[in-house]
């Protein structure tokens, strides 16, 4: 009688096992993040700390108060308190989102989409736009559709390697912030430039370089993201610049605020492609290559007048 109880008992755990972890082994690590890192995971994580009441910026920049918040929720949440967050604490960090839920964990996910060129806004707010890009996420990559994002999605947006940019790229603003038209448009003169009217959204690295503050009376509160050939992205009329002079970024890392300083008529983003020469060559083509999800060309190949595409 005990021994037939027990043996049902082991029978119903073992079922229950295999039924709720069907898809356990086809998930993706969950990446370990710690000081130093950029990028949208580190958003995410800034995100979700913020969630759970941690009041630091979510930058992109894993720094020393992003450090200081992982250990402090580690700390609460009886985890090994060593600031990386990893494969034991991501799943005490996520938080099931769905359609409704609002906040900062939204605005963790939404950055999360984006990855995958989902282009939303990043408003933590989880209404149909956001619930279609989970089901199209869920439905892409074998998971349950169910709109959730809850544990096994959260770890597969998290430790996927991202779409919808060439790897190595990311589009200078949110994927909803410019249209293809935008990328395309002629510069308002003769210079080798693009501008992309937004009011005052985040500004993204393109690509892996290293900031380099400026400020000047026609380009406002500018930034140079150097290459290491001395080839460079130009931004100008930001208002707010989130990454420090010298600091080394990633592609996608947010390094500032569009805005309206300096020359600038309204709020805009003017965007510059410079060879180590100095020359001004025409961004559109390479950003286009970067909206459309193919390699963009390079850089000396690019047009030195007449831009439009
Ligand atoms: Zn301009």
């Amino acid at each position: 009688m005990r021994m037939s109880r027990l043996l049902s008992m082991l029978v119903a755990v073992l079922a229950a096992t295999l039924l709720l972890a069907p898809q356990a082994s086809a998930l993706p690590a969950w990446p370990s993040v710690g000081q130093g890192a950029s990028g949208p995971n580190v958003t995410t994580v800034q995100y979700l700390l913020r969630h759970h009441g941690h009041g630091i910026s979510a930058d992109g920049a894993f720094g020393s108060a992003t450090r200081s918040a992982v250990v402090a929720f580690q700390s609460a949440n009886g985890l090994t308190a060593d600031g990386t967050v990893g494969s034991q604490t991501w799943p005490r960090l996520i938080v099931a989102v769905r359609q409704g839920s609002t906040g900062e964990a939204v605005r963790a996910a939404q950055t999360q989409l984006n990855r995958y060129g989902a282009g939303l806004a990043v408003d933590g707010q989880f209404g149909s736009g956001t619930d279609r890009a989970v089901r199209n996420f869920q439905s892409a990559h074998g998971l349950g559709v169910d709109g959730q994002v809850g544990p096994q999605t959260w770890q597969t947006l998290v430790g996927g390697g991202g779409g919808g940019n060439p790897s190595g790229y990311a589009l200078p603003l949110d994927r909803s912030a410019a249209s293809r038209g935008d990328y395309a448009g002629p510069h308002w003169n003769s210079t080798p430039a693009v501008d992309l009217i937004v009011s005052y959204v985040p500004a993204y690295a393109i690509t892996a370089t290293v900031a380099d503050h400026f400020d000047s009376a026609s380009c406002g509160i500018g930034l140079r993201l150097l290459r290491p050939d001395g080839s460079r992205f130009v931004y100008c009329h930001l208002s707010a610049r989130s990454v420090a002079d010298g600091a080394s970024v990633s592609a996608g890392t947010r390094v500032g605020t569009t805005g309206d300083t300096g020359n600038s008529g309204a709020p805009h983003l003017h965007v510059e492609i410079r060879t180590s020469d100095g020359v001004a060559r025409c961004p559109q083509p390479f950003l286009l290559a970067i909206y459309d999800g193919v390699a963009p060309p390079s850089l000396s190949s690019l047009p030195t007048s007449g831009c439009t595409s």
